[in-house]
């Protein structure tokens, strides 16, 4: 750490929020310029519309949206439409705020006109969402995962995806949105943030149970009762690596204007937080990309009231610790002057009038096994 400057050049630079030196030359740093801009709720809706516009069946993967306060008119007339044309049609839908997190400011709503337009948080600028009314539940809970992907390399594209990752589950058990339990936030949003005040929220020492557990647990059970895990795992990879190429053409032209080609300056890697919702039928669903998730390995505990301490979450140290040290490894600089002897690298060939083939690793050194998935974007 170096709180008053640092002397020397370094080979790997730890930034904790974003990019935001112009004074390294040399190196790797683990912010992308621009990734929070990105990655925010408006911009990300942006830059899914584009791909969905373009690609309607390969970008199904993200709900239906639309930007506030500019698209409310067109909001209102696409779910009158909609519902004109299919009057069975009962659809709940969720208001983020932009650049919100933690569940902050979030609401579900039935219908358009009850979309909150006054008041601090509701004037901010959001994304209106169609709600997932069925998603995937265990034990009658509602939960999301959380997956670790390394962003190595722009250019080439090389993508990583951690094999393990979290499920955060909601404390109350879950039924589909009505009237009477749309304000039900323990019920519809499955924020640890959130949940952690509720007192059904189960701290546990084992992977496979309480309120967080590790997605191979699930992934465990899943397959015990007969589903096919080996094609959810493929659709993950392909959300991920589709999200990322929707995500790429703001990406570089960030880096291009910080890190002009030609300058002396560093190259990028970056870990981010992908959160994903399993539909009932094991459709995965995009909900948002993290470009800072919280690699914490500790929560608090109230000791007496008011007395908190720091205790170890071993389902986050399993899942967070193989993270960073598996990006630490990717990105060691001693590997790099080795040549790099990996042959799990993402690899992306495009071609404007052709087809786009990606190449992707999900990531475990652990047991030193690399699996290989291949997929094909038309
Ligand atoms: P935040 O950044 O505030 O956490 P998210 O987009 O992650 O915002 O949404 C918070 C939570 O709301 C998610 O973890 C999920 O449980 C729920 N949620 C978000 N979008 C949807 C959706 N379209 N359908 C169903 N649930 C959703």
């Amino acid at each position: 750490q170096f709180p008053f400057g640092r002397r020397l050049p370094c080979d790997i630079y730890w930034h904790g929020v974003s990019f935001h030196d112009n004074n390294i030359f040399s190196g790797q740093v683990n912010k992308f310029p621009g990734m929070m801009e990105t990655v925010r709720k408006i911009t990300l809706s942006r830059a899914m519309r584009t791909m969905q516009d373009l690609f309607p069946l390969e970008y199904n993967f993200y709900p239906r949206s639309w930007i506030l306060p500019e698209e409310l008119p067109l909001f209102v007339a696409e779910v009158r439409m909609m519902k004109d044309s299919n009057p069975s049609w009962k659809p709940t839908f969720i208001v983020k705020p932009d650049g919100g997190c933690q569940g902050d400011g979030i609401y579900l709503i039935k219908d358009p006109s009850d979309i909150r337009l006054t008041g601090s948080i509701q004037s901010r600028p959001a994304v209106v969402q169609e709600y997932i009314c069925k998603p995937l539940l265990v034990d009658k809970l509602k939960f999301d995962i959380r997956l670790y992907v390394l962003l190595k390399s722009l250019e080439p594209l090389e993508i990583y995806i951690a094999k393990d990752g979290l499920s955060r589950f909601c404390t109350e058990p879950y039924q589909e949105p009505s009237l009477k339990n749309l304000h039900q936030v323990f019920m519809h949003l499955t924020n640890y943030s959130l949940n952690i005040h509720s007192g059904n929220f189960i701290h546990s020492d084992s992977v496979n149970t309480g309120s967080k557990r590790t997605f191979s647990s699930i992934l465990c059970r899943l397959s015990s009762r007969g589903a096919d895990v080996k094609k959810l795992w493929s659709d993950i990879i392909s959300l991920v690596i589709k999200t990322i190429i929707a995500l790429t053409p703001e990406l570089k032209v960030y880096y291009q204007s910080d890190i002009p080609a030609g300058k002396p300056g560093p190259t990028c890697f970056q870990i981010l937080g992908f959160d994903i919702l399993l539909m009932k039928n094991l459709k995965p669903v995009l909900l948002e990309v993290n470009a800072n998730p919280s690699m914490r390995i500790e929560h608090e505990q109230e000791l007496s009231p008011g007395v908190f301490e720091n205790v170890p979450s071993p389902v986050d140290e399993e899942v967070k610790v193989a993270v960073i040290r598996d990006t630490l490894r990717l990105v060691d600089p001693q590997k790099k002057k080795r040549k790099d002897t990996h042959n799990c690298i993402l690899f992306l060939r495009d071609s404007l009038l052709g087809v786009v083939s990606a190449f992707c690793i999900i990531w475990s050194m652990k047991d030193k096994q690399h699996k290989h998935h291949s997929l094909k974007l038309s």
